[in-house]
């Protein structure tokens, strides 16, 4: 299928960049070729009744958020500040609200789209509604989104923040997060990451919690078996905004480091490394996303590997460790019968294929849209980086 769909030349071939925030090389850049950067489009306006946010999707989470915050308004995205909206979004996007309205993606209400074809659509669900659903979770494969139209709702202040503990913690915090995916014990708006890890820099193994509550309680049941684990190393627990809560979120990831999902044992002496596992819930499973998850399949844990590291004498290294740890999860997961094949597209690593993993009732759906609104495949083979949809390991 990959060969009726040649593009002539890759002397056009482009890149799309939002963010930029995509951890390996040429999913959002290119070398001889043209990166269309996005970032000027970063205009935030909110619909007179307060119900719509549309924004450029150049846009960063935090600019947007802050916009928001003047009028006790806020919507789904990144919990981190620098991320950009345009990957996140078409990738399908985490939020401090995941558990209540699932992933950003389904909270868009309108898209506009610049298609191969130098178009410019509108994609909702009463137009264009199969590339509206494509674009959730489909990533840089049917066009160049230009605006996302968010709903918008009245928030205010939540409890949040991290707590660091001891390494030696970790069987007591996967006790206490086995307790929190139990289903009995599901509250809407309780959010969290449990990451436990290596840090070069102290040479110790340490656990860091981020935990979110979007209600403006402190220390709510369903976080009390965490907050209750001792020895603590500290804490940032408070009630505050979300522009600060995504701040603080930058402030502890490493900036300039190399990045990759990995985590390992043999790498300790690599240089300012910092690997770390982490767990966090899938956002609940709606409708009308191309992500393939379904409430019966559910729920889920995503298990994310982030390494950071400082010289690319050490990627291969790194990668070979990361490949290795991957699959030895997999393995250990499938032989108790606990492996969910989901693998979040904006967390993956690149020799991993996220599309594939939301099914084949997705993968072709996704194909069938990009065929209809892509027929000379210029955003499979004329943007060839990020997940393409025509790769032998999806045809
Ligand atoms: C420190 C850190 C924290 C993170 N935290 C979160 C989190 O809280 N929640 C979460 O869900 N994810 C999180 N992620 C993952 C994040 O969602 C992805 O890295 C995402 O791709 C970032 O979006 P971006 O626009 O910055 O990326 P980019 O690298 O710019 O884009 C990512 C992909 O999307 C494509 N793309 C971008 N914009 C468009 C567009 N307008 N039209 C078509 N295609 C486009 C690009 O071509 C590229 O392939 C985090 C990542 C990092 C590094």
């Amino acid at each position: 299928m990959v060969g009726t769909r040649n593009h002539s030349s890759n002397s056009s071939a482009f890149a799309i960049r939002s963010g930029g925030h995509t951890p390996f090389a040429g999913a959002a850049n290119i070398n001889n070729g043209v990166t269309i950067d996005l970032r000027a489009m970063d205009s935030v306006n909110v619909s007179s009744d307060q119900t719509i946010t549309s924004v450029g999707a150049g846009s960063i989470w935090k600019n947007i958020y802050e916009e928001l915050q003047l009028m006790n308004l806020t919507v789904l995205g990144a919990r981190v500040a620098g991320l950009g909206v345009g990957g996140l979004i078409t990738g399908g996007g985490i939020s401090f609200f995941a558990p209540e309205k699932g992933f950003a993606c389904d909270n868009v209400v309108n898209m506009e789209i610049v298609l191969a074809n130098g178009q410019i659509v509108e994609a909702n669900s009463h137009q264009n509604s199969d590339l509206f659903r494509a674009l959730k979770g489909g990533s840089n494969n049917f066009g160049v989104v230009t605006r996302f139209d968010l709903q918008t709702f009245p928030h205010g202040n939540f409890w949040g923040g991290f707590i660091f503990y001891p390494g030696s913690t970790v069987p007591q915090q996967l006790k206490a997060f086995e307790n929190y995916m139990d289903p009995k014990n599901f509250d809407p708006y309780a959010e969290m990451f449990c990451a436990s890890g290596y840090d070069g820099a102290t040479q110790s193994f340490l656990v860091a919690n981020g935990i979110y509550y979007t209600k403006p309680i402190a220390n709510p049941p369903v976080f009390q078996p965490f907050t209750a684990i001792q020895p603590k190393l500290g804490s940032t627990m408070r009630i505050s905004n979300i522009v600060d809560f995504v701040t603080e979120e930058e402030s502890q990831q490493a900036v300039n480091s190399r990045l990759w999902n990995s985590t390992v044992n043999s790498i300790e002496s690599v240089a300012g490394i910092k690997h770390f596992i982490i767990f966090q819930r899938v956002p609940a499973a709606l409708p009308g996303n191309s992500l393939g998850l379904h409430p019966s399949k559910g729920p889920l844990v995503l298990c994310l590997l982030s390494i950071t590291w400082n010289s690319a004498a050490d990627d291969d290294l790194v990668n070979h460790v990361a490949k290795t740890l991957i699959d030895n999860i997999e393995r250990a997961t499938k032989a108790v019968k606990l492996f969910g094949n989901f693998k979040y597209l904006n967390y993956a690593a690149n020799f991993q294929n996220p599309i594939g993993s939301y099914g084949q009732k997705s993968v072709k759906n996704l194909q069938r849209v990009s065929k209809m609104y892509d027929p000379t495949g210029v955003f499979q083979t004329g943007v060839p980086g990020g997940f393409k949809l025509f790769t032998p390991q999806l045809t």
